[in-house]
Formats: C-alpha cells, structure tokens, sequence
C-alpha cells in the first residue's frame, strides 16, 4: 500500500485547516471566525481559551 502515499498530500499538524464563519463562544461570548475543526451545530462551540479551560488537565503527561 505503499503507492497511495505519494498521492496524498502530507499531513501535517502544525498547519491545520481552519474552518471560518461567524460565531460565538458559549461561554464567554466572544467572537469567533474560524475554528480548527469543523463546528457541529447540536454542540456548543467555544473559542480557543475556553477549548482550553474546558479541557481537564493531563495527568499522564509525562516528558
Ligand atoms: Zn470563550
């Protein structure tokens, strides 16, 4: 399966696709135009800051 590799372009999670529109935060309300991830509309989409507080925090994070 090694043919299929070159015709795919390469992945590459520094440089995502972003997603734009217009919408709002649910929790602080803020204005968000684009989204990392393609937004569903039965979830509330929250920006990047609350993303992030939303998230508990890692405990296996190990380094
Ligand atoms: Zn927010």
């Amino acid at each position: 399966m090694f043919n299929d590799f070159k015709d795919r372009p390469k992945r590459d999670f520094g440089d995502r696709q972003m997603f734009k529109g217009n919408w709002k935060c649910a929790d602080c309300e803020k204005e968000i135009t684009e989204l990392p991830f393609e937004p569903s509309e039965d979830r509330p989409i929250y920006c990047r800051d609350c993303h992030a507080k939303r998230r508990p925090p890692r405990r296996d994070f190990r380094r």
